[in-house]
């Protein structure tokens, strides 16, 4: 299939691009590169533009005879969207409208839609299925919600088929080391503890210690992006006119923080001090994700579940490009 990704110079992005063309599909990547790096993705065609340029979007989808979207192009700081809600709102849930509008009136009625754990907010319990009741905690969350309330009107409305797939805490890089994580500034846990190895910071800070878990630090389902984005070419299949259809993407295990950042001490092999610092506001004490309905109705299999192989992963990008993209 001809395919728009929309922020598909990013982290995820660029991954999942490479999945794509590996399962046979022709990408077009969508992306202002606020945050994404054209360097991610050479020798995959890029356009650049704004979520929310409606001429744009449309003529990138029929220029392209695009015949499905996958949608990522969004801003995914929870903290950030604490402080600054109306940029989340307008990147993410206005974004998002745009280019259902744009897809409308380009004749393209498929779509793959990067949601989140954070529309669940405080989980009823664990692990979260589909179905628990979504009730996010932060704008964040609520930005990408509000999307899916959009997905299921559309759908109704207009006979459009999409796919939301709900990430958990997505980490690790592809096995080869050329492509990975690289956001500035960097927010997300692991990245950050392997910059201590790196020598680019001498601790970790640990963002509350006196949570309702069993080490009292916050736990999280860690997925492999690699994993993760397999799942978005399954996701494809799966799309049926008329429906929304919704899946978790975690890997069904929870690590606290610190057993990540002793997960990195392992795979370094260096010291890696932690300093307990003030609950980072917006943050859920425990997210873990039932990913049984992707497993049963997508056929999802996790290739690379554990802990261990998601950091070394994940650290043998930064060794190789203690720089990144740059
Ligand atoms: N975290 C931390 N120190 C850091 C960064 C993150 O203790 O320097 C914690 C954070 O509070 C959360 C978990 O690690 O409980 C994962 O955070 P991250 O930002 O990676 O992902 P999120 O869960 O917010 O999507």
């Amino acid at each position: 299939m001809n395919i728009l990704v929309t922020g598909g110079a990013g982290y995820i992005g660029s991954h999942l691009v490479r999945v794509l063309a590996s399962a046979g599909h022709a990408c077009v990547v969508y992306d202002n590169l606020c945050s994404g790096h054209a360097a991610a993705i050479r020798g995959t065609q890029l356009v650049e533009g704004d979520i929310n340029n409606h001429e744009a979007l449309a003529a990138a989808l029929r220029g392209h005879n695009v015949e499905a979207v996958i949608h990522l192009a969004a801003l995914i700081e929870a903290a950030e969207s604490v402080e600054n809600p109306g940029r989340y709102f307008r990147n993410n849930s206005l974004g998002g409208l745009t280019l259902l509008e744009a897809m409308r009136s380009a004749g393209v009625a498929k779509l793959v839609f990067s949601s989140t754990a954070a529309v669940y907010g405080q989980p009823e319990r664990i692990p979260i299925c589909e179905e628990d009741r979504t009730d996010p905690i932060n704008p964040y969350g609520a930005s990408k919600r509000c999307v899916e309330y959009m997905l299921e009107a559309f759908a109704r409305a207009y006979g459009a088929g999409f796919v939301s797939l709900r990430y958990f805490n997505v980490a690790g890089a592809a096995p080869e080391g050329d492509i990975g994580e690289d956001h500035r500034p960097e927010t997300h846990l692991i990245p950050l503890v392997l910059q201590v190895p790196l020598g680019r910071r001498g601790s970790v800070k640990i963002f509350g210690e006196d949570y309702d878990t069993p080490d009292g630090t916050c736990i999280r389902d860690y997925i492999h992006v690699m994993d993760l984005a397999a799942a978005h070419v399954l996701a494809l299949e799966a799309i049926e006119p008329g429906q929304l259809k919704v899946f978790n993407l975690g890997n069904g295990q929870g690590f606290s923080v610190r057993e990540v950042i002793e997960a990195c001490r392992e795979v370094t092999g260096h010291e890696i001090p932690a300093e307990s610092a003030p609950r980072r506001r917006g943050d859920p004490p425990k997210l873990v994700a039932s990913c049984q309905k992707a497993e049963t109705e997508l056929g999802w299999r996790r290739q690379f579940a554990d802990l261990q192989t998601i950091v070394a992963h994940a650290w043998n990008w930064h060794k190789s490009h203690p720089n990144g993209f740059a």
